[in-house]
């Protein structure tokens, strides 16, 4: 069924297929409703925002930064992390860069050759392991490390519906479900102050949404995917995810 006479752009779970208009009405409403039902924010912020230049951080930065421009007490940083991984992160950064200086928005950017000496590009030649699973580690230390230093109270990030259905599915393969009763829309250590307390704001939203409101909003033209990302047992677990949906 057609929400109204307009061109629908997307069909959702429930059925129905959604013109622009409609879908974006419905999209922000269930980050709204997630931002609630989980309280995800306090009336006063100073929240980082993690940003890669992909589509799910765009959107949750935008979407956040809508929120910001509703109410002044919700103050919204961009964060990003350049791993050192050449023709790809160079690209999003750039994207990154444009939206937040089109938006206002302040953006601090940390490297891995800075902090740790050596570029993952560099790293990978002297390690015989495998990119992501150095990668994730460092990137989630430095963006801890820098939101406690520049007094972010908490990080959002763009994790989305498919990436926590990955997760999941990843810890069980592992055998590791103790990771799995972490995850949800507010993970973090919130007694420890030595963590900055994370926030999904997009953790009921599915990829293909994501993807749809970035490109019809006009947040991004453009769709990059780290090089090394092939490689990844996510990337399996993901298309083995994605086949059984497709059926
Ligand atoms: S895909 Fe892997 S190597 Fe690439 S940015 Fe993500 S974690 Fe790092």
């Amino acid at each position: 069924m057609n929400c109204c006479n307009e061109k629908p752009i997307i069909g959702i779970y429930s059925g129905e297929k959604l013109c622009k208009n409609h879908f974006t009405e419905y999209f922000e409403n269930k980050i709204f409703k997630t931002i609630r039902q989980f309280e995800l924010l306090d009336k006063d912020e100073n929240l980082g925002v993690a940003l890669s230049g992909g589509k799910d951080s765009l959107t949750v930065l935008h979407i956040l930064n809508k929120l910001s421009q509703q109410n002044p007490k919700i103050r919204v940083n961009a964060i990003a992390i350049d791993e050192g991984i050449a023709g790809y992160r160079d690209k999003t950064l750039e994207t990154a860069k444009e939206f937040c200086e089109k938006n206002n928005i302040k953006f601090h950017v940390f490297s891995y050759k800075e902090e740790f000496g050596l570029t993952l590009d560099e790293m990978l030649k002297i390690l015989d392991v495998k990119p992501c699973s150095i990668c994730g580690i460092f990137r989630r230390y430095l963006l801890n490390k820098k939101s406690k230093e520049l007094r972010f109270t908490k990080l959002a990030t763009g994790h989305n519906l498919d990436d926590e259905a990955q997760s999941i599915m990843m810890n069980q393969m592992k055998n590791n479900l103790a990771a799995s009763a972490r995850l949800g829309p507010k993970t973090g250590l919130i007694e420890n102050d030595k963590f900055v307390q994370r926030i999904k704001p997009l953790y009921f939203c599915t990829e293909k949404e994501v993807m749809t409101y970035a490109f019809t909003n006009g947040l991004l033209d453009d769709f990059n995917e780290c090089p090394n990302a092939v490689h990844s047992f996510r990337a399996q677990v993901r298309d083995m995810l994605n086949e059984m949906e497709n059926g």
